[in-house]
């Protein structure tokens, strides 16, 4: 099975994606992840990138291609994968569609996981990430896991979630990422879930929409 996550910041895209991942036995391809990745690496593509991330801005189309790319072809041509972050513009829905071609690999859902904007801000200046494996965790402002539950690492605040950036990361969203969307969903079966309520209601959500 061949998955698509698509959703705005903070609408639980990083949860759902472990979960699937973990139930389904898929290859996770998370671009913010090989991004974030490679910045802490310090590596020729972090040195590239590390700037846009901080800001919130995407980072240009063609290097992104590349990354993806790279990424897919990674997979086991006897495994399913889960795409998480990619799309997030029209051409790279576009150039998405021309890879998959190429590999002949097909897509057996888009899954659009939908939050309302305050329900965003806030969910974000709580949230805590793990820099070494990238759980997620709510409890920022206190109460929240000192050290990640999965891996062991001190868990952090993500720079990219400060209320500012925040902000500008639903503002590109809207933008350039709601496009992208459009366009896959000419292609693919798009699955839209309603993302309010606990990580495990939304979780019952997307397996709903993906025994359809
Ligand atoms: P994420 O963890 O998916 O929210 O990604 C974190 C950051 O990485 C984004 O705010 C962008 O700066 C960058 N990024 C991740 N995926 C992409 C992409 N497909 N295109 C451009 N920038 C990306």
């Amino acid at each position: 099975m061949n998955v698509i996550l698509m959703g705005p910041p903070g609408c639980g895209k990083g949860t759902q994606a472990n979960e699937l991942v973990a139930a389904r036995g898929l290859a996770h391809v998370s671009t913010g992840n090989i991004l974030r990745a490679a910045v802490r690496a310090g590596n020729e593509l972090g040195r590239k990138v590390a700037s846009i991330l901080d800001a919130g801005e995407l980072v240009p189309d063609e290097l992104m291609s590349e990354v993806l790319r790279e990424a897919l072809e990674a997979v086991p041509a006897d495994r399913g994968w889960l795409l998480d972050g990619y799309p997030r513009t029209a051409p790279q829905a576009e150039s998405l569609i021309g890879l998959l071609e190429g590999l002949d690999q097909g897509v057996d859902a888009v899954v659009s996981i939908r939050v309302p904007d305050e329900e965003i801000v806030a969910r974000l200046a709580g949230r805590l990430t793990c820099p070494a494996c990238g759980f997620v965790a709510a409890g920022a402002g206190g109460g929240g896991p000192a050290e990640c539950p999965r891996c062991g690492h001190e868990m952090g605040v993500r720079d990219d979630d400060r209320p500012e950036t925040v902000r500008n990361r639903l503002r590109v969203f809207r933008e350039k990422t709601a496009p992208a969307e459009e366009i896959l969903a000419r292609r693919y079966p798009l699955k839209p879930v309603d993302g309010t309520g606990s990580p495990e209601e939304v979780s019952r959500k997307v397996a709903l929409v993906l025994a359809d």
